[in-house]
């Protein structure tokens, strides 16, 4: 362990590292009844709509909890108890979303593809001309067990073709790469606070159309996560219908000051672009080779091949990294052993090459030389 008591590095997919001033917000106190807690609801809100473009269409509801329960309080109440939702999974979150789907009772079909494969829009149209009772289909935007990035736009514009009705997980990817309402339909987009805004975890918002949201009375099986009731309390009140996580909302509202001041979407999609690189090209130095081909790899999170060399756990390479100040991530495949590591936080391309060479000392450390999957591993996950 490090003499120094500083927080490690989080090269995690939130919660993740986030900047002095974000920490600096959640040190006070608000009573969720007061006017000046309320402006700030009202103003991370009108923020947060505008960088998907959704202000003429849409409206965002901020709901309590992680952002499983931002998904699910969507799909529960965006679709009708007798509706029929086509969820396209290619990694553990879409297999989350269509477990949450079926346990809500709504009728539950899964396409899913493997996990280095991106749902394609010919997939979506054949899917929707072969079953008319379909009235929804759920895509994870940024698949974060590996970090594939599925075709948002050409997907909803397929979805829309067919007059179905879009719910999409955009949790790590949102505020990263551009999602745009004017021209890519949706009627629920969910995210979280603790992923690419760079803010603490314990809240997560939804875009909702809001002609349909209006139709969204009763829908919801759930006290909780009835976002139609959610909505038009606040928007009656200005205030949460239940407690709030009064600090992460603080804290998540200047975090969209600071991403706004670095210069939006566009601005925190180079960073991470510039973090992704360093973390590659530096890995690829120490023999390490990425498991998604580049075309469709988010600059948001990294899955690796786990070294072949016999002196390799995942445990004790783990710990050894994070005594050198960084915390990676397990890997989520079944067919191939793997790690992950985040881009994503208020890190730049230092912190990324210190990352790498802590991984460097710790093979030295460790006796690992063996680093590159021998040939004939597959490259790929198995179908
Ligand atoms: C982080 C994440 C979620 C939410 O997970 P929680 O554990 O509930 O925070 C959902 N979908 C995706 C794609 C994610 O990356």
């Amino acid at each position: 362990m490090s003499l120094y008591s500083r927080d490690p590095i989080l090269l995690t997919p939130g919660p993740l590292t986030t900047s002095l001033a974000t920490k600096a917000a959640m040190l006070r106190d608000w009573g969720s009844w007061d006017a000046a807690f309320n402006a700030v609801t009202a103003d991370m809100r009108r923020k947060l709509l505008a960088i998907v473009h959704g202000q003429e269409t849409h409206v965002c509801v901020p709901m309590q909890g992680s952002g499983t329960f931002s998904v699910e309080a969507a799909v529960n109440t965006l679709v009708p108890r007798g509706g029929h939702v086509l969820v396209l999974i290619n990694g553990a979150y879409g297999t989350r979303m269509a477990k949450l789907t079926r346990m809500m009772g709504r009728k539950t079909t899964t396409f899913e593809t493997a996990e280095d494969v991106p749902t394609t829009p010919q997939d979506v149209d054949r899917l929707l001309a072969a079953d008319a009772t379909i009235t929804h289909v759920g895509l994870i935007h940024c698949e974060t067990s590996t970090g594939i990035l599925n075709p948002l736009p050409e997907i909803a514009a397929m979805v829309k073709k067919h007059g179905r009705s879009l719910i999409v997980d955009a949790m790590s990817s949102f505020a990263a790469i551009a999602i745009d309402a004017r021209t890519m339909p949706f009627d629920a987009l969910i995210a979280a606070s603790g992923k690419c805004v760079e803010g603490p975890p314990g809240m997560g918002f939804v875009f909702a159309r809001r002609t349909v949201l209006e139709r969204c009375a009763g829908h919801s099986t759930s006290l909780s996560l009835d976002l139609h009731d959610q909505w038009t309390y606040m928007e009656k009140t200005t205030q949460w219908r239940y407690t709030p996580p009064t600090h992460v909302v603080v804290a998540f509202n200047a975090a969209l000051d600071q991403l706004l001041a670095e210069g939006g979407q566009p601005a925190r999609l180079a960073r991470y672009t510039a973090n992704c690189r360093t973390l590659v090209d530096g890995m690829a130095e120490l023999g390490f080779r990425v498991f998604l081909k580049p075309e469709i790899q988010a600059p948001i999170i990294l899955t690796f091949h786990a070294p072949p060399d016999p002196a390799y756990t995942f445990k004790a390479f783990y710990e050894r990294v994070r005594d050198k100040g960084f915390v990676l991530y397990p890997g989520k495949l079944t067919q191939v052993e793997t790690f992950r590591v985040g881009c994503i936080g208020a890190i730049g391309p230092d912190e990324m090459r210190h990352a790498v060479n802590a991984v460097g000392d710790t093979l030295a450390e460790m006796g690992i030389r063996q680093v590159t999957p021998k040939a004939g591993t597959p490259a790929r996950a198995a179908a």
